[in-house]
């Protein structure tokens, strides 16, 4: 069940909130914490809504307007590491804060290998956790900034993109197609789609344009990491969930 508590009156009691309400997901089964979160989210001027299972909780951090993510490790259904392990698959770059009582090194380690970014154990200070959200809600911080697929990490500020942990420059039209193909991980893009979203104009359909760039990108990042598919496209292969480079 999801709730939705959105209260106007509250966001100007604090001057660095935006002036329109971002909108967190809570991912958490307990709901004396979820109650907690939301009431304590709200009065600082977020948006909240609240998913009690893991299943729903991955669906709903597919909602375009989830600005980040606070998921619980310990879920009754799906583990918060699958929950973010089903986002990040699915291109869902919003930054994820990791709530849980298991606090060990093993388990931080793994939940930012995983594509978190951060990790916050229970029981935690409520003004911590709210530091924490503000850092990773900052303009030019995490928020939208990067992005991953497979063991692709592609960062749209500095435009630096590393291929299993090997960096690889690219040109600024080759780095747009891989955006483009990023952003959709797994689905299937027309040759029409591509050149909309990276070359922004409406070419020519029988331009063999796309087809040359994608081939310059197999040439950088390997053969097998983009996919014909006959008659239709192109499409991304994401084999295994993402791996971050360690400094993000
Ligand atoms: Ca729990």
């Amino acid at each position: 069940m999801a709730t939705h508590i959105y209260d106007s009156a509250a966001s100007k009691a604090d001057s660095r909130i935006p002036a329109a309400a971002m909108k967190l997901l809570v991912v958490e089964d307990e709901a004396h914490i979820a109650a907690f979160l939301e009431a304590g989210l709200t009065a600082h001027g977020y948006d909240v809504e609240w998913a009690s299972t893991g299943a729903e909780g991955l669906k709903l951090t597919m909602a375009p307007d989830v600005a980040l993510v606070i998921l619980d490790l310990k879920l009754p259904d799906l583990d918060g590491m699958a929950v973010l392990t089903g986002m990040r698959e699915r291109g869902v770059m919003v930054p994820v804060i990791i709530l849980s009582a298991r606090g060990e090194v093993g388990d931080r380690v793994r939940a930012l290998d995983l594509g978190a970014d951060d990790y916050l154990p229970k029981p935690f200070a409520f003004t911590e956790l709210l530091a924490r959200v503000r850092a990773r809600l900052r303009p030019g911080h995490g928020a939208g900034m990067a992005l991953r697929a497979g063991g692709i990490y592609l960062d749209v500020l500095t435009r630096e993109v590393t291929v299993a942990g090997r960096t690889v420059s690219l040109s600024e039209r080759e780095f747009a197609l891989l955006r483009a193909f990023i952003s959709h991980p797994r689905q299937v893009l027309s040759r029409q789609e591509l050149l909309a979203m990276a070359w922004d104009m409406d070419f020519d359909p029988q331009t063999n344009l796309v087809d040359v760039y994608v081939g310059y990108l197999r040439r950088k990042l390997g053969e097998t990491v983009i996919e014909t598919v006959r008659g239709t496209g192109y499409r991304l292969r994401v084999d295994g969930p993402s791996t971050p480079p360690a400094a993000l």
